[in-house]
C-alpha cells in the first residue's frame, strides 16, 4: 500500500494525488491564479474525514491546507495536505422557538452550517422561516470561512460582523481532536477562531443567529464614466450621516464587453453604487434621492425586494477568475483620498483596476456580546483595489497599480480586514495588520498552544510564539 492508499482507507471522501484524475479541479476553486499544489487531498465527506485526515497529516508531518470555494485563497500551498470541504453541505435552520435563549436579541433563530456550504445555500432555506444571515456580497462565498474572517455583510452597519453572532464551533484542532467549542467551554478557543480562522483546525461546521428579515429596500445605482467622479464625492459626503439600517458601498469598475455583465454596462467604466436598507423601502427611497440627483443611470435596479434576491446587488459574476486584491481600512474618507483612487483606477487613469469603498461603522464598531479576535473594528471604510490577472495582462503594470495605492493609502490606514486579504498574495505583515497589537500577541501566543508545531501553515498564518 502506498502512503495515500493507507489514507484512503481511513476516510469515506475521495483522495488525490498529483496526476490523479479529478486533482486539478479539486484543487482549484474560485481564485484561478495559482492554486494549491498539494502532496495530497482529501475530499471530505464529513467530521470523520477531517479529524481523519488532520491526524495523517500530524502523523507525517504534512502542513494542513484547507479549502472550500476558493475565493479567499490566502497562499499557494507547495506540497502538505489539502482538505478540500465542498461535499460538507450539511444545513440545518433553527427558528427562535426551538433556538433557546442564548444570541444577541437582535437574533431570531439559528443555522447550523457545515463546512462547504455557500451563501446561496443559507439564504433561501433561511427565507422560508422569515430568517435571514448575515450574508456579504456574493453568494458564491463560503458560509464559514466568511464567517471565521469576520464577516462583513449586506446589513453589518445594523448587525456588525457575522463572527459576532457564532453560538458554538466544531472543529478539528492540532491534536486530531474534534471539540465542540462554545463562549462557556473553552472561552480562548472560542475568542481565537473568530478572526483566527484557519489557524487553530478545521471548523468542520458552525452554529450562526440568524435575524428576521425576509426584504430590503437595495439594489444598484450604476453611472457612466462622465458621473464617476461627481457620483464619488456625492457618495463619500452622504456617508457622512447615515442611520445603521443602510450600508452602502462604491465600486469603479472598467466593466469588460463580455456577455456575463449586464448589455448597458459592457465595455464601459462605471461607478456602481450598492445599497442595502434594512427598513421602509419608501425611507429608504428618500435617503438615496441625492445620489439619483447626481445625474441619469445606466442601471437604477434599486428597489423593494426579498432577501433571496439580495445577491443582485453587487451582482459578482460568479465565474472564475485570476486576480491581485490589496485593503485598506480606513478611520474616515476625505475629498483628498477619493481624488487619489479617481487617478489610480478612474477612467482617465492609465491602468485598469475595480475600486471598491465600504462604508464600516455602525454595529462593526460595538464591542461583541462575547469576544472575539476580528480586528480593526473601529474603521470607517474600507477600500479594495483588485485587478484581473491573466495572459493578456501585463504582471508588472498590475504590482505597479498595486505600489501605487500602497503610496497613497498606507499612512492613511489602520489596518487590514482578514477577509479582503485574498488572492495569494498576503503578505505576513498585511495578516499582522488584521488584529489590533494586543489580539495579535494573544493569538500567537493562543497558537502556541493549540498548534506548537504551525501544522496549520498554509493560510493567513499567525505563529505561534516563541
Ligand atoms: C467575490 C468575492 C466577494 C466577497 N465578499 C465578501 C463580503 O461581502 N464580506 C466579507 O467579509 N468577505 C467577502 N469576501 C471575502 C471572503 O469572505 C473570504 O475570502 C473567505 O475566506 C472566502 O471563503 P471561501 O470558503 O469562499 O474561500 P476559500 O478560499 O475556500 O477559503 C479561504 C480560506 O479560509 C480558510 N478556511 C476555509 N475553510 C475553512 C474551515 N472549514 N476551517 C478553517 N479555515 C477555513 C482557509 O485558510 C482558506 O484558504 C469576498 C471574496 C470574494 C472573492
Amino acid at each position: 500500500m502506498s502512503t495515500h492508499e493507507t489514507l484512503a482507507a481511513r476516510v469515506r471522501g475521495p483522495v488525490f494525488a498529483p496526476g490523479d484524475e479529478g486533482y486539478d479541479d479539486e484543487r482549484t476553486g474560485f481564485q484561478t491564479n495559482d492554486p494549491h499544489r498539494p502532496s495530497v487531498i482529501v475530499g471530505a465527506e464529513d467530521a470523520g474525514d477531517v479529524r481523519a485526515a488532520v491526524e495523517y497529516a500530524a502523523e507525517n508531518r504534512l502542513p494542513v491546507a484547507v479549502q472550500n470555494t476558493g475565493h479567499g485563497l490566502p497562499l499557494a500551498a507547495e506540497g502538505g495536505l489539502l482538505i478540500s470541504t465542498r461535499r460538507m453541505t450539511g444545513l440545518r435552520i433553527t427558528p427562535a422557538a426551538e433556538a433557546g435563549e442564548a444570541g444577541t436579541p437582535a437574533e431570531a433563530g439559528t443555522a447550523w452550517i457545515e463546512a462547504g456550504v455557500r451563501w446561496g445555500q443559507v439564504v433561501p432555506e433561511a427565507a422560508a422561516h422569515g430568517l435571514a444571515p448575515l450574508s456579504g456580497s456574493s453568494p458564491g462565498v463560503g458560509a464559514v470561512s466568511y464567517v471565521l474572517g469576520g464577516g462583513v455583510g449586506l446589513m453589518s452597519r445594523m448587525y456588525g460582523n457575522a463572527a459576532d453572532h457564532v453560538r458554538s464551533i466544531d472543529v478539528v484542532t492540532a491534536d486530531a481532536r474534534p471539540r465542540h467549542v462554545t463562549p462557556d467551554s473553552d472561552p480562548d478557543l472560542f475568542w481565537a477562531l473568530l478572526g483566527g480562522r484557519a489557524n487553530f483546525g478545521v471548523v468542520t461546521s458552525l452554529e450562526i443567529g440568524l435575524v428576521p428579515v425576509t426584504r430590503l429596500y437595495g439594489g444598484g445605482l450604476y453611472f457612466d464614466a462622465g458621473l464617476i467622479a461627481g457620483v464619488m464625492e456625492t457618495w463619500r459626503t452622504w456617508t457622512a450621516a447615515l442611520p445603521d439600517e443602510m450600508t452602502s458601498s462604491i465600486a469603479l469598475m472598467p466593466v469588460p464587453a463580455l456577455p456575463v455583465f449586464p448589455e448597458p454596462l459592457r465595455g464601459r467604466h462605471v461607478a456602481h453604487v450598492r445599497i442595502a436598507y434594512v427598513g421602509d423601502a419608501a425611507e429608504g427611497e428618500r435617503l438615496i434621492e441625492p445620489l439619483r440627483a447626481v445625474g441619469p443611470r445606466l442601471i437604477d435596479n434599486v428597489r423593494d425586494m426579498p432577501y433571496t434576491e439580495s445577491g443582485t446587488i453587487h451582482n459578482e459574476p460568479p465565474v472564475p477568475m485570476a486576480y491581485h486584491a490589496t485593503n485598506f481600512a480606513l478611520d474616515d474618507l476625505d475629498a483628498g483620498t477619493v481624488q487619489g483612487l479617481l487617478d489610480l483606477a478612474g477612467p482617465g487613469a492609465p491602468d485598469r483596476a475595480i475600486v471598491e469603498i465600504r462604508q464600516l461603522g455602525g454595529a462593526l464598531a460595538q464591542a461583541p456580546a462575547v469576544p472575539n479576535a476580528v480586528g480593526n473594528r473601529d474603521a470607517g471604510y474600507l477600500v479594495g483595489v483588485l485587478s484581473r490577472l491573466g495572459p493578456e495582462i501585463d504582471a508588472d503594470a498590475v504590482h505597479a497599480l498595486h505600489g501605487r495605492a500602497g503610496d497613497l493609502l498606507d499612512k492613511r490606514s489602520s489596518g487590514r480586514l482578514l477577509n479582503f486579504l485574498f488572492g495569494a498574495n498576503a503578505t505576513s505583515e498585511q495578516v499582522r495588520a488584521s488584529y489590533d497589537a494586543a489580539a495579535y500577541r494573544r493569538l500567537r501566543e493562543l497558537k502556541a498552544v493549540h498548534d506548537p508545531s504551525n501544522l496549520f501553515r498554509l493560510n493567513h498564518n499567525i505563529p505561534p510564539a516563541t
